[in-house]
């Protein structure tokens, strides 16, 4: 009976708690928790980088590196700045990623949509699942800031009748995804991508809440704010704010996920729409609209839209090059003079696009120096050659 099976149906997922083939390095995507795990080798992350590849395959070319902004965004036809006319309560921003994948379901574009909810539990435990319905899309909006093995669901969608399928994930879930895109039985694939970095475990999420939040067991929502402070959203409806010059580096330097720490697809390169706010002014989200798959998503929420267009303004690289040494030794202002340096950063500091590169100059220079130290013998193959260009703009520690 087997024998004419798909290779990849004869393959065995792994039980839960087990060692994955990228070891340490594994950011828990939820490939191998399927008979996918077949394709481990090709397709994973952080065993094989192939952004470029997958770049050509999806957007049908890859990014021109002497582009400016393709070099720090990837591949896109268009980029703005929006928000929901009516935000959506309870969501990350204001709930644009939600709204697309309910009018997705809604007008028949797809039959299900691959999404995160969490535990009755504990709040930000994720449990991926595909929805079917737009109040199951709903039940996953914000943010689980925990490593999610969104792909745990693939196995479930092959068996489906589901032929098109809309996957809402981050950078590391999407390239292992669109590496085994044509194993899956589907019509159409439509990818709904946010930025991602510095994700964790749900002990690391606990350790960091501990760390830097008055009130650890309240706190529904947090974000890493243009304003150079995190928010911290409480159960009351209070926020409490905490500059990022104020964190304990020195105690949350190991917090970070191997994988996220070398991790240089901040910006989901191999989405066909991507949804996050960093290059958009403080209240607003920001969009890349990469391919016309991704054009086709956004046209069907535009009428729930106000747009404008993305700016920048500010020199980020004194800034960029000032905070490697700083993170590199763990240093920690005192309150008073953290808070001092986010006022003065906040009103002269980077601001929209040029936000948007110096965290993506900080990420990578941070990352790359983990590499270097802790995987040296990845670093010509696993750091991208946009990422090398962006790092080398900067003079890093010698070891
Ligand atoms: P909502 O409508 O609230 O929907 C959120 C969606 O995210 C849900 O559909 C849910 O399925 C999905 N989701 C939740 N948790 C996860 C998870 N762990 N893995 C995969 N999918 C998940 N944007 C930036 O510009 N810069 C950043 O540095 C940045 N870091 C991020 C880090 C993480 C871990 C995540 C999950 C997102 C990050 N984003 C970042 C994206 C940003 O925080 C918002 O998610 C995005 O702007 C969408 O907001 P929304 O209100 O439209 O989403
Ligand atoms: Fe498997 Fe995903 Fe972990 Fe790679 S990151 S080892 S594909 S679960």
């Amino acid at each position: 009976m087997t024998r004419n099976l798909p290779l990849h149906k004869k393959a065995k997922a792994l039980k839960p708690g087990s060692r994955r083939p990228a070891k340490e390095l594994c950011s828990e995507c939820g490939l191998c928790d399927t008979y996918f795990i077949h394709y481990v080798k090709e397709a994973c992350a952080f065993i094989n980088q192939q952004i470029d590849k997958l770049e050509a395959q999806t957007h049908t070319r890859c990014r021109n590196l002497d582009n400016p902004d393709e070099l720090y965004f990837g591949v896109y036809q268009e980029m703005m700045a929006a928000r929901k006319t009516e935000p959506i309560p309870g969501a990350q921003w204001t709930g644009i990623v939600s709204t697309i994948a309910m009018e997705m379901l809604n007008k028949g574009m797809v039959e299900g949509v691959v999404c995160v909810q969490n535990s009755k539990e504990d709040r930000f435990q994720p449990v991926p699942v595909i929805a079917r319905h737009p109040e199951e899309v709903l039940a996953a909006r914000v943010n689980k800031p925990t490593l999610s093995p969104n792909l745990s669901v693939l196995e479930q969608v092959e068996k489906s009748e589901i032929k098109n399928l809309l996957v809402i994930g981050v950078g590391c879930q999407i390239q292992a995804l669109r590496a085994v895109e044509k194993r899956l039985g589907l019509e159409k694939l439509y990818v709904l991508g946010t930025p991602c970095v510095d994700n964790v475990t749900r002990s690391g999420l606990q350790k960091f809440l501990e760390t830097t939040s008055k009130s650890p067991d309240t706190v529904v929502h947090y974000e890493f704010m243009q304003d150079f402070r995190i928010h911290f959203r409480h159960e009351d409806g209070s926020v409490e704010t905490v500059p990022f010059f104020g964190l304990k580096t020195n105690q949350l330097k190991d917090v970070f996920a191997p994988s996220c720490m070398s991790c240089f697809d901040y910006v989901n390169s191999l989405a066909d729409l991507v949804v996050g706010y960093m290059g958009a002014p403080f209240g607003w989200q920001w969009i890349l609209v990469r391919n016309e798959r991704g054009k086709q998503m956004l046209e069907l929420v535009k009428n729930q839209l106000q747009t404008q267009p993305v700016t920048s303004k500010g020199d980020r690289k004194t800034a960029v090059q000032q905070s490697i040494p700083a993170y590199d030794r763990g240093v920690t202002l005192p309150m008073w003079a953290a808070k001092l340096m986010g006022a003065v950063i906040e009103k002269i500091g980077p601001k929209g696009l040029e936000y948007a590169r110096f965290s993506i100059d900080s990420h990578f220079t941070r990352n790359y120096l983990y590499l270097k130290r802790n995987y040296p013998q990845k670093l010509q193959t696993h750091v991208p050659e946009f990422a090398k260009r962006i790092v080398e703009q900067y003079k890093l520690p010698e070891s």
